[in-house]
């Protein structure tokens, strides 16, 4: 009988012989999340904004919450804040296919206003469940909510950015690496030296050689709708 023979495959219906790649699993779990109503934020949206980029990413990036374009592509950080960081991410030798990208919350709050505690509260286990699938060494967070979701601590992204910490994600341990948000750049240039420099100690973190690529050129537009302090990026 096969199932006497060790390592032999159980002729069972219950027991597949393909194994449930993690990331069948996140996509099964993005398929579940797309029609989450754990919060108010579900009756505005026009879509949920899961998160994109690489399944088996080292490194995953946690924004804050889908704005406008992303609410409508369906894709986190499609505008602006997302070309900086793509720009930052080239700095550093690396595209968004190398990376995962997410945010605390998968649904645009209305008129971008801050994610609210009982948002965060009920989107959080999307977050830990797919940083588990994903299994990154390290998690880059962007601006003060993240940072302060996953370091469960309450100290601001002036205080801790570029400050590197151990910390458990659900059942994983990893390097979380708080960061300036893209869009507190956009709106204060002067801060996108020190996000550059922050980036430039990614390879590092993720144990490989620093790339000999220049610091992209800032070409970006000022955008001064709001000062970022308003929008509680830092
Ligand atoms: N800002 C975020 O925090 N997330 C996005 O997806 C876009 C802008």
């Amino acid at each position: 009988m096969a199932g006497d023979r060790p390592g032999a495959l159980v002729d069972s219906p219950a027991v597949s012989a393909v194994p449930v790649e993690p990331f069948d699993e996140l996509q099964a779990y993005a398929d579940e999340v797309a029609g989450c109503t754990r919060c108010r934020l579900a009756q505005g949206r026009t879509q949920v904004v899961f998160g994109a980029g690489n399944p088996h990413a080292d490194l995953m990036f946690v924004g804050e919450a889908p704005g406008f374009h992303e609410d409508k592509q369906g894709l986190p950080f499609v505008g602006q804040a997302g070309k900086l960081l793509e720009k930052l991410l080239a700095g550093i030798g690396l595209q968004r296919g190398d990376v995962y990208i997410a945010n605390v919350l998968k649904c645009r709050p209305p008129g971008n206003r801050d994610p609210q505690p009982d948002e965060i509260e009920a989107c959080e286990s999307h977050l830990f469940r797919q940083i588990e699938l994903i299994e990154p060494t390290v998690v880059a967070t962007l601006g003060n909510f993240a940072t302060k979701l996953l370091s469960g601590r309450p100290l601001g992204i002036t205080r801790v950015h570029g400050q590197e910490q151990e910390t458990t994600i659900g059942s994983r341990s990893v390097l979380l690496y708080p960061l300036y948000h893209p869009a507190a750049a956009l709106y204060t240039p002067a801060m996108l030296k020190v996000l550059e420099a922050d980036f430039a100690r990614l390879p590092q973190l993720l144990g490989r050689p620093a790339e000999p690529v220049a610091p992209p050129e800032p070409e970006l537009t000022l955008v001064q709708t709001r000062p970022a302090e308003q929008l509680g990026l830092f």
